[in-house]
């Protein structure tokens, strides 16, 4: 290619370039070490035409980031020794210090001898290509950030810091607090000295919430996005209070600002802010769009933490209210119990018959409801973990023959039945085993209304006790199975609806199980009943 056709070409492309003002061609004069270029070439580099003096590519990798310089040196050696083409991306610093990415595209000449001669190429700008890469990638990993904790106060300083420096020089997190006060929440930036700075700052001159001048004011109390996206010395001017704040606002050489609301039902909560400062960035439309996607997600992260918070504060109010009621509950139904069969005894030693009837169906109603309270009582306990337990070792057999005979005694319809020997003993709390034979009888009973017989196995294997309790009633789903063992889990539907319960016995079951190294599942079909199996060790264990 001559070198007037190379003018030529330069020419064309400069018409080209003033339309697009994002490509310039080059020429390397590898035997000369001259380089020669296109106008728009030297734009894309922060010079005016004929303002870049440089000849040679010692001039030109001066205006290299230094980060880059060796990766584009290597490239450019490697590829004048092996290849046709050059493809490098790199960055460069312009005059004013911005930063921009360009890409390279070359053909390497070769002589005769294979010998690289010459290098023509284009230099394009792709500034804002790069861009949205970093943006979409500060978009995923927010989310990410913002889903890995309901800790929004740590998630949010995590967002602040990923936004340096791709998205921003500066990156700060704002809350408006309880009392109607601005709290700095994070601040960012990829010099840590210069946060400092900043904090500091912040804590001698905190923006004043009543300041409407302010753009953070206007964000936190009207909920308007703020979008400055060049801004220049006369709006700083503009803008300060005074001559001190004048010279602050001039020395953090401010460019180009986002501040965006986080806005929960309506209501600004806080602000988050972009700037760009020593860098001469500008924020453009595309950008915007971006970091108002990130307030909404952060909107939507700090309203979850916070529904979450509310949600346990709910739960622990309802625990502290089913703890209180079930001690309240205790004491008339104690007595209540207590006089019934008083009168009971006297009733029967009085033969006064017809009142023995009714008499006996109070003290099943009194039994059911003290066993409600009681399990009540035990939620309450085992959430707080003071259940107690008073270990040893028992005849299991006996406790199960002890409970089905009391649990029988409340039966008419169904005939429970005992199969099944144990030849040891087992380690544990007697009490609270019987209360978990007691859970499994009633619910055989329970939930088998058409059915006339439950059937309790009794079996050992090497180091466990197994008591199988089973029933031929309504079964359970193999979706159901999953969640019965789980608190104030009840299964719905309208069926189920006819089945009075608090959905507690199981779970209160399977944790005295648990305490015990036992384990308890089930097995059943709907509509032809279930099996329930627990497990007892026949040695000591000790507790976690
Ligand atoms: P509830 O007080 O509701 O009986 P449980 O914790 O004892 O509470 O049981 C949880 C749920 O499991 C019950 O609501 C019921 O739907 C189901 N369930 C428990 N035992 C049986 C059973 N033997 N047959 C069918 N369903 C059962």
């Amino acid at each position: 290619m001559s070198s007037s056709h190379l003018e030529q070409n330069h020419i064309d492309q400069d018409e080209f370039i003033q339309k697009a003002g994002k490509i310039g061609t080059f020429e390397w004069d590898l035997v000369k070490g001259i380089s020669t270029w296109s106008k728009g070439f030297e734009a894309l580099y922060g010079f005016p035409n004929g303002g870049f003096k440089g000849k040679n590519s010692v001039e030109w990798s001066k205006l290299l980031h230094p980060e880059d310089k060796k990766k584009v040196a290597d490239a450019t050696a490697y590829g004048l020794k092996h290849e046709n083409e050059l493809n490098i991306e790199f960055r460069v610093i312009w005059p004013d210090k911005s930063v921009h990415h360009l890409m390279t595209r070359a053909k390497i000449v070769r002589n005769a001898k294979k010998k690289a001669i010459r290098v023509i190429g284009v230099n394009i700008d792709i500034t804002e290509r790069k861009q949205v890469e970093s943006n979409l990638s500060y978009l995923a990993q927010v989310s990410k950030v913002l889903s890995s904790s309901l800790d929004y106060n740590k998630t949010l300083k995590a967002v602040a810091d990923l936004g340096v420096p791709e998205i921003a020089d500066w990156c700060a997190v704002d809350m408006l607090t309880a009392d109607n006060q601005i709290h700095r929440l994070a601040v960012a930036h990829i010099d840590p000295k210069k946060v400092k700075w900043a904090i500091e700052l912040n804590k001698k001159d905190p923006p004043d919430i009543n300041d409407e001048t302010n753009g953070l004011t206007k964000v936190l109390t009207k909920g308007e996005t703020q979008f400055y996206p060049v801004i220049t010395d006369e709006m700083l001017v503009a803008s300060a209070r005074d001559e001190e704040h004048l010279k602050l606002a001039r020395k953090l050489q401010l460019s180009s600002v986002m501040m965006l609301p986080i806005i929960i039902q309506d209501k600004p909560v806080g602000a988050i802010s972009f700037i760009y400062s020593e860098s001469g960035r500008k924020y453009t439309q595309a950008d915007l769009t971006v970091a108002q996607e990130v307030a909404a997600r952060a909107a939507l992260a700090i309203h979850n933490a916070r529904l979450f918070t509310e949600s346990q504060k709910a739960v622990s109010v309802r625990d502290e209210f089913i703890s209180v009621a079930s001690h309240e509950l205790k004491t008339p139904v104690t007595s209540l119990k207590m006089y019934t069969q008083v009168i009971l005894e006297q009733m029967k030693r009085k033969g006064e018959d017809q009142m023995i009837i009714p008499l006996k169906k109070m003290e099943t109603q009194i039994n059911k409801l003290t066993l409600l309270i009681d399990d009540l009582l035990n939620i309450s306990k085992l959430q707080l973990g003071k259940l107690e337990f008073h270990e040893e070792f028992f005849d299991l057999q006996e406790v199960v023959v002890d409970t089905i005979e009391s649990v029988q005694a409340s039966s008419i319809q169904h005939k429970i039945t005992i199969k099944g020997t144990l030849t040891k003993k087992v380690w544990g709390d007697k009490y609270r085993i019987a209360q978990v034979i007691t859970n499994l009888l009633t619910n055989a009973i329970k939930y088998s209304p058409e059915a006339h017989k439950v059937v309790v196995h009794v079996g050992e294997t090497k180091h466990n006790a197994e008591i199988t309790v089973q029933d031929y009633g309504i079964g359970i789903t193999k979706e159901q199975q999953k969640k019965i063992f789980t608190r104030f889990y009840r299964v719905s539907g309208p069926e189920a609806r006819t089945f009075p319960g608090l959905g507690i016995g199981l779970y209160i079951s399977s944790e005295i199980v648990r305490r015990h190294h036992g384990k308890i599942d089930v097995k059943s079909i709907k509509g032809k009943g279930s099996k329930f199996c627990f497990t007892m060790p026949f040695t000591k264990q000790t507790h976690e």
